[in-house]
């Protein structure tokens, strides 16, 4: 009879710890995934989602949406600075320069990308600040792409809400600007044709810092410090402009809208 108890309370004890997992970290929080959060990625601990989705949200800042590509970037990056170049002088953009270049000295000494690996995240964003520097990073360039996520955002129908994803998106950007660190070398090996001989060989190594993760979260976060002012004051002023600048853009290409047309093509008009 206890021996019979005895079996019971520990089957009871192994099936209450083997639903403990489950009740620590429950499942993935993107809908209709059903597949168990995993508690532990490369980069951290992760009890919001399953494998694959918060790969994703390492990568991207969303675990479902994916990030914007250079051609949805572009006409905003070169609104946002055509912008800036000509309101230099108003004090909300000399405070965002002053700052993003406050970032650069505060970054710290230069790190070689073949030097990063093991530092922490947050180590990790100070040394692409320290290469924005190094490679002459103009701020205006580093201010331009974060209002260009801004406007993109705000125009996209079906956008992600929150700080984390635009801060990812714009972290990403600028993480992009600093290269890679690059290796050039010679050695000597011996000669695969003529036995004892040796011959030069060029050898090269090539490393780009990882653009995911924790990274661009710091990342991120030290850029929205710099320019949240200058979002604050002007971000309506800048999309007035790019919106202008679009109009001015397709009006300018062209005499009239495309469905207009004065009068019906002959074949001899191509030939002209
Ligand atoms: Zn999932």
């Amino acid at each position: 009879m206890t021996d019979w108890n005895q079996r019971q309370k520990r089957k009871q004890d192994v099936t209450a710890r083997a639903a403990l997992p489950n009740h620590m970290y429950g499942y993935c929080r993107v809908i209709h995934c059903g597949k168990p959060a995993r508690a532990g990625t490369p980069d951290g601990l992760d009890e919001r989602y399953c494998r694959a989705h918060a790969d994703h949200n390492q990568r991207h800042g969303s675990p479902l949406k994916g990030s914007y590509t250079a051609k949805e970037l572009n006409p905003y990056r070169r609104a946002a600075l055509a912008w800036i170049v000509s309101h230099e002088d108003s004090r909300w953009v000399q405070n965002a320069i002053q700052r993003v270049k406050g970032l650069y000295q505060q970054a710290g000494p230069y790190v070689e990308a073949f030097r990063l690996r093991g530092l922490p995240p947050q180590q990790r964003a100070k040394a692409a600040l320290a290469r924005l520097r190094k490679h002459g990073i103009d701020p205006r360039l580093v201010l331009a792409a974060w209002l260009a996520v801004e406007m993109l955002i705000q125009d996209d129908p079906q956008p992600v809400q929150g700080a984390e994803f635009k801060r990812v998106q714009a972290a990403k950007v600028v993480h992009r600007m600093a290269s890679g660190s690059h290796r050039r070398w010679v050695r000597e090996v011996l000669s695969p044709v003529w036995p004892g001989q040796k011959q030069a060989q060029v050898q090269e190594l090539h490393v780009y810092p990882r653009s995911r993760g924790r990274v661009l979260r710091h990342l991120g976060e030290s850029l929205e410090s710099a320019v949240e002012l200058l979002v604050e004051h002007h971000l309506s002023d800048v999309q007035a402009f790019k919106r202008e600048h679009d109009a001015a853009a397709v009006s300018g290409a062209r005499p009239y809208p495309r469905a207009w047309v004065s009068r019906p093509r002959q074949k001899d008009d191509e030939k002209t």
